[in-house]
């Protein structure tokens, strides 16, 4: 089932729980309830040389995904982690805004 979240690619979160607790950084990629943050979940990959994809060898080091609660998005007004509010405006547009601080999120 997929998870419900309202984060989105290029927000700067906050991690909240795990190895990586209070790092923050940019959602690089969002699929299935998981995030993938920025210098944040860093596994080392042992991988094997593969000329033809043109891939050496050696220990890679790439970022792994977050399950999406285990981070909060740090709201740009109030500079810290909150949760998320919405916001209907005249328009009929959503924006997300901060719950601390009311800040919109969507700018
Ligand atoms: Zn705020």
């Amino acid at each position: 089932m997929a998870e419900k979240t309202i984060l989105r690619r290029g927000d700067t979160v906050r991690v909240i729980a795990g190895r990586d607790k209070g790092k923050t950084g940019k959602i690089l990629a969002i699929a299935d309830g998981r995030v993938t943050v920025e210098r944040v979940n860093i596994i080392k990959r042992h991988t094997r040389a593969n000329p033809s994809k043109n891939v050496r060898g050696g220990i890679l080091e790439k970022e792994a995904s977050l399950h999406v609660s285990n981070v909060s998005i740090v709201c740009p007004g109030c500079g810290k982690h909150t949760r998320i509010g919405r916001n209907v405006q005249a328009d009929g547009t959503r924006t997300r805004i901060c719950r601390r601080c009311g800040t919109n999120l969507d700018q």
